[in-house]
């Protein structure tokens, strides 16, 4: 009996490497060209994090002619849940952050590296185990979880570091007979490594964010095929990043510490190591404190907050472009309307402890954003959000869609666009004065500020809208009409004079626009009043003023 013979009684059927090395070959890609993944559970819980390190694996693999796939790590059983791949994959392409190579939803695949989803793996992770069972490497433990429970108590007990490794490794000295015996008398087991390392010696790490590191060696036995046949992460992200033909692997640095781990699989395994890039995770100031996004505590910690906001997927990936790099912001200053694809990503320029995020930076990145579509695409876009998200605006927006673009051509298109809307579910706050139907349901609150006499305010509205409103005038003698009336009723047609002169005049001319724009819609701040006009027309402008009248 030898190693061989029980690797052969652990896994009759598995084939021998050679056969997968030759199925997945070297990819032939041009000179420096990165491979790239991201690895999610599906679990139904998207995390930005998540998110965000899609997008800078998506991009340092497009800034270098490679690839960017998306594996399912679904190993863990108990926390699947239904449609999780389909999630994951929905999400990433809302972002736009489709993979080049993965999987496409619950059970199909494109790319020649797959299966991309780990639980159809099962045959090729045994077939590595097999591998390292036949190189005594690795060896069937068949230890209890109560035997397990001991070793820890005793271990805490002596105050000494947890784990199944040297002396407490007790399955690893057990013969080849031995093994073979209780196997064969049908006790449970699974998979051990068997490591060489140790703790008293260090290893040296360059990681590509973290920079150098050092670590002990690992010397724990590290399960590598559980109970049910399926691999643990540790073998799993060795075996597939290496038939994947994964470069860098960029990650959460919760997995900085099993890197240890990583590089002596990926040398016991005879295989060429990947690079590492490990991400700090995305911070939040709470009060003061600086801590992690919490799933539990931060609904922004959910991809899915960002879709049901409307926060555009523009102002979102450049956001976290801005948070991985802080040359952005200069870079974005410098080139105001040049794409995102083409600012270059250093992923050693990446915050060594974790980046701040900042709602309201976000938000400031979705107006301006925003204000760079034209009518027709915001009209689009915020249609598509309310088809979701609120059925009312969209029927609404669907009515007329020539009127909506007017509304949202506003103060568009020119140099200094409107900036009002961050997202999607500011659109109806923002147009609803551009609606009778949403006008007229609200209890409006006119509030015309320095103009408040009754009496002299419907005497503005009236004589304005009776003697001087034309629908055809243009801008200017649009505005000249209203200095007009100003003067026409004691008020200063110009600020500066009402400044220079103020016991002249009972107010200025700003002020008596103020209730014109008050009475049309409610509000001390609109976009522009003569667009606004224009698109009402007179006997909406009329019909306003009434109802101003009259409250
Ligand atoms: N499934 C692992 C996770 O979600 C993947 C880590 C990796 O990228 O290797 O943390």
């Amino acid at each position: 009996m030898d190693y061989k013979d029980l690797a052969n009684l652990i896994f009759p059927e598995a084939k021998d490497i050679s056969y997968y090395e030759e199925k997945y070959p070297e990819r032939n890609l041009k000179e420096g060209a990165i491979v790239t993944r991201i690895a999610p559970s599906p679990t139904g819980f998207i995390h930005i994090g998540g998110l965000y390190q899609g997008l800078i694996a998506k991009k340092i693999a497009k800034q270098t002619e490679g690839v960017f796939f998306i594996r399912i790590e679904d190993t863990d059983q108990k926390r699947l849940i239904e449609n999780g791949i389909t999630e994951i994959i929905e999400s990433m392409d809302k972002f736009g952050m489709n993979p080049d190579e993965g999987m496409i939803n619950e059970t199909e695949s494109k790319g020649l590296y797959g299966p991309y989803r780990q639980s159809l793996r099962k045959e090729i992770y045994q077939a590595y185990a097999k591998y390292l069972i036949e190189q005594g490497k690795a060896y069937p433990c068949f230890c209890t979880p109560e035997e397990l429970d001991s070793i820890r108590q005793k271990q805490e007990q002596a105050k000494i570091r947890p784990g199944y490794y040297g002396v407490w490794a007790k399955c690893r000295n057990l013969t080849v007979e031995e093994m073979t015996e209780k196997i064969k008398a049908g006790e449970n087991y699974i998979i051990r490594f068997k490591s060489l390392g140790r703790e008293d010696r260090k290893i040296k790490h360059h990681d590509l964010i973290k920079g150098n590191v050092d670590f002990p060696e690992n010397d724990q036995d590290i399960v590598i095929i559980k109970g049910d046949g399926l691999p643990t992460y540790h073998f799993a992200h060795v075996v597939d990043d290496h038939l994947m033909r994964t470069t860098h692997v960029i990650r959460g640095d919760e997995w900085l510490s099993s890197v240890p781990l990583h590089l002596q699989l990926f040398h016991e395994m005879g295989f060429k190591p990947p690079k590492y890039a490990h991400i700090a995770p995305i911070m939040k100031n709470d009060n003061g404190n600086k801590r992690k996004l919490s799933k539990r505590k931060d609904p922004e910690a959910a991809v899915s907050y960002y879709v049901e906001m409307g926060i555009p997927k523009e102002a979102v990936t450049e956001y976290l472009l801005n948070i991985a790099n802080s040359n952005f912001e200069n870079w974005r200053r410098a080139n105001k309307d040049a794409s995102i694809d083409d600012f270059k990503l250093e992923i050693s320029k990446m915050s060594v402890s974790g980046a701040l995020f900042d709602m309201v930076k976000l938000l400031d990145v979705g107006k301006t954003v925003i204000s760079k579509f034209t009518a027709e695409e915001v009209y689009e876009r915020a249609l598509e959000w309310a088809k979701e998200y609120d059925k009312d605006l969209a029927k609404i927006l669907e009515k007329d869609k020539e009127y909506a673009i007017k509304v949202f051509g506003i103060e568009r298109g020119n140099k200094k666009p409107r900036k009002d809307i961050a997202k999607w579910s500011d659109v109806r706050e923002n147009i609803s004065y551009m609606y009778d139907e949403m006008f007229d349901s609200q209890k409006q609150n006119y509030d015309y500020q320095v103009i408040n006499d009754k009496e002299e305010i419907n005497k503005i509205l009236n004589l304005y809208i009776n003697e001087y409103y034309d629908e055809n005038d243009d801008k200017q003698t649009w505005f000249d009409k209203i200095k007009e009336l100003s003067g026409r009723l004691g008020y200063a047609k110009e600020v500066k004079e009402f400044k220079e002169n103020p016991d002249k005049y009972k107010a200025h001319v700003g002020d008596v626009s103020t209730v014109l724009r008050v009475a049309l819609t409610a509000r001390t701040n609109t976009p522009d009043m003569y667009e606004i006009m224009q698109i009402l027309g007179k006997d909406r402008i009329k019909a306003r003023f009434e109802k101003a009248i009259g409250i």
